[in-house]
């Protein structure tokens, strides 16, 4: 299973991304957790994209992209993966397509998970007071939105150009929202499989 996830900042990628890479036995692949862990410990790549990240913008590409093709040919992907956050910029798209046409694998699915942008602020803002995150301040939240609506959100049409796009409503429990991308994943799937059936 070749699985992306994308949404806003505060849909709630992170938490659906780990419950449903482990449905699939496929690791969890968060570039945001990636640069965070590198920033706690202030390696060469988290020094270089802190100031990004605390500004709410995006890590340039070529340190993105150099990051991401070293983490997809560890092991571990080899059976399949999860992004979570990845790939946020045109450049980020072509970059992974050519990594995936060098495996001659493709990517099984594209969900795009959703919220009202009032939720997502005031989710975020919730956050800010539980784990205290650098950029979860309400200038830097705003920020986030811009950069992702600018940047990010028009990327899922050529994902839905490909067929591979499944839009799910990411309000609701976790439960609720984990079953909706289950069920859209399960639909995308026997739709294919009746397309591509003789
Ligand atoms: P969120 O989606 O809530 O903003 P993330 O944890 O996914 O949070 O990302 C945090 C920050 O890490 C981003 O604001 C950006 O600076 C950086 N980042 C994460 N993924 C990417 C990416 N694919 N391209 C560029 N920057 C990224």
């Amino acid at each position: 299973m070749r699985l992306l996830l994308m949404g806003p900042p505060g849909a709630g990628k992170g938490t659906q991304a780990a419950v449903i890479a482990e449905r699939f036995a496929v690791p969890a692949i968060s570039t945001g957790d990636i640069f965070r862990a590198n920033v706690t410990q202030q390696t060469a790549l988290g020094v270089a994209a802190q100031t990004y990240m605390d500004a709410g913008e995006y890590v340039p590409d070529e340190i993105t992209n150099a990051m991401v093709a070293a983490r997809l040919a560890e092991r571990d992907c080899a059976g399949g993966f999860l992004l979570d956050g990845y790939p946020r910029t045109p450049q980020q798209v072509v970059e992974l397509d050519s990594l995936l046409e060098l495996t001659g694998v493709g990517l099984d699915a594209v969900v795009l998970l959703d919220a009202d942008p009032d939720e997502l602020v005031s989710r975020l803002l919730a956050r800010s007071e539980e784990q205290g995150r650098a950029d979860d301040t309400e200038s830097v939240i705003r920020r986030r939105l811009e950069v992702y609506a600018a940047e990010t959100g028009p990327l899922a049409d050529s994902y839905a150009e490909r067929d591979l796009l499944s839009r799910v409503d990411g309000l609701g429990t976790v439960d609720e929202v984990t079953e909706r991308i289950l069920a859209a994943l399960t639909s995308m799937s026997s739709q294919r499989t009746a397309t591509s059936a003789p």
